[in-house]
């Protein structure tokens, strides 16, 4: 493993559960818990991540596929839940007091050495925040659920070396599609969710040089199709790794590290062939 690095992956995307994890290698913090828990330790499990490096969850807003398993994970583990109390209280939350921590909006709360800061968004939520999670120099963002891309989300995702990016709908799908009008416009409506283009616009706009990943989330089952969004977004990727959340199951563990950390271990290679391909076992095994 390598010692500047996050590990992040979904263990779950879409309006049937969310669930983001992002770890350095001794702690992680698990963004919404929208899979029960049964699912999060078997997902968990098959990519080789433990439990028990999950030290805090995060709550990003009352939806149900952001909250269906946080109780039961929260009491079974014995962990920290991060929340608003408006978002508790609208989701009929119920957590042991000593488990309950309620954040403020652009303050870091530190988890071991990761800071996670929540900031606001637009959603039709009671009280929506996203996440920024900084460790090792790394920043991971999680933006999803988001109707419009205020300046808060345009600010966030520029210090982001890898993104968790809502892409939600296709516009001519979701025009096309069966959904009744109201519905259709609350999805588009302001603080609905985010489409393809309009994600595409942040990313092309407001992504920094020195992101890596990008993993495209929540996808639409109606209204999206994972391939066509996969494609329109390599086309713009400009060597960023783009990655589409999968709605059932499970992605794969991406590590995320300074660009200029991946030319020191080149270098390192000449000096120590050994050594780092002895890392690299290392991180095979593990994942
Ligand atoms: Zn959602
Ligand atoms: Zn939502």
């Amino acid at each position: 493993m390598y010692a500047m690095a996050l590990y992040i992956t979904s263990l779950n995307s879409g309006s049937n559960g969310n669930c983001y994890y992002i770890g350095n290698n001794t702690e992680a913090v698990l963004v919404d818990a929208g899979l029960s828990c049964r699912e999060t330790e078997k997902r968990m499990k098959k990519l080789g991540l433990s439990m028990s490096k999950i030290k805090a969850i995060f709550i990003s807003h009352e939806h149900t596929d952001h909250i269906k398993g946080v109780e039961s994970i929260a009491e079974k583990y014995n962990l920290p839940v991060f929340i608003t109390a408006a978002t508790a209280q609208r989701g009929r939350l119920h957590f042991k007091k000593e488990l309950i921590n309620y954040f403020v909006n652009d303050k870091p709360v530190h988890v071991g050495s990761l800071a996670v800061t929540a900031f606001s968004k637009l959603h039709d939520a009671i009280d929506p925040h996203s996440f920024i999670i900084t460790g090792n120099g790394i920043a991971v963002g999680v933006f999803t659920d988001i109707g419009a891309a205020c300046t808060n989300v345009i600010k966030y995702f520029g210090k982001c070396h890898a993104a968790f990016l809502e892409t939600n709908y296709d516009d001519e799908m979701l025009d096309r599609g069966s959904y009744p009008i109201f519905l259709k416009n609350r999805i588009r409506g302001g603080e609905g969710h985010l489409s393809n283009s309009q994600a595409l616009g942040i990313f092309t706009s407001h992504g920094p040089s020195f992101m890596t990943h990008l993993m495209l989330s929540h996808l639409s089952r109606d209204n999206n199709n994972p391939q066509l969004v996969h494609q329109l977004f390599n086309s713009h990727a400009n060597g960023v790794k783009i990655i589409v959340a999968s709605r059932d199951e499970q992605s794969a563990v991406y590590t995320i590290q300074h660009q200029n950390m991946e030319a020191l271990n080149d270098n390192a290679t000449v000096k120590n062939n050994r050594h780092i391909k002895l890392e690299q076992t290392k991180q095979l095994s593990l994942f």
